[in-house]
């Protein structure tokens, strides 16, 4: 996956809004879940996230049976759950301010283009002798 770094925690939120909003989630479904949103995970890359968001608190985990088979169930816990809801009020700020219509002067604003005197600094006063 190119830029990881930038999908990094937002795959760990991704987690942790789905062990908060639906329940214990498990690693097979997980991995389905993320490469349904087109974060392509192997198991070898999620469960050291998992483990990771585990060792952090956020999650805690139970081997629960499942047929033959035992599966390992994993809950948000109340510092997960904290740390989510901190998480979506900073998200949605930055959503904000990714798709609201520009707030700060920018290069397409009619005064950028504006020319400048030589010498000329933004803020200063202008020098003496000009109106
Ligand atoms: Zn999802």
């Amino acid at each position: 996956m190119e830029d990881r770094d930038f999908y990094a925690g937002l795959i760990r939120l991704h987690i942790l809004h789905h062990a908060v909003a639906e329940g214990p989630v498990y690693g097979l479904w997980m991995i389905e879940e993320l490469g349904r949103h087109g974060y392509l995970l192997s198991a070898g890359t999620l469960y050291p996230i998992l483990h990771g968001l585990q060792r952090k608190g956020y999650l805690r985990s139970s081997t629960e049976r499942v047929g033959q088979r035992t599966r390992r169930m994993y809950y948000a816990t109340p510092r997960g759950e904290q740390a989510l809801a901190i998480a979506k009020q900073r998200v949605w700020e930055l959503f904000g301010e990714l798709f609201e219509p520009r707030a700060t002067p920018a290069a397409d604003a009619p005064w950028a283009e504006a020319p400048h005197a030589p010498g000329d600094v933004l803020g200063a006063p202008p020098p003496a002798g000009r109106p």
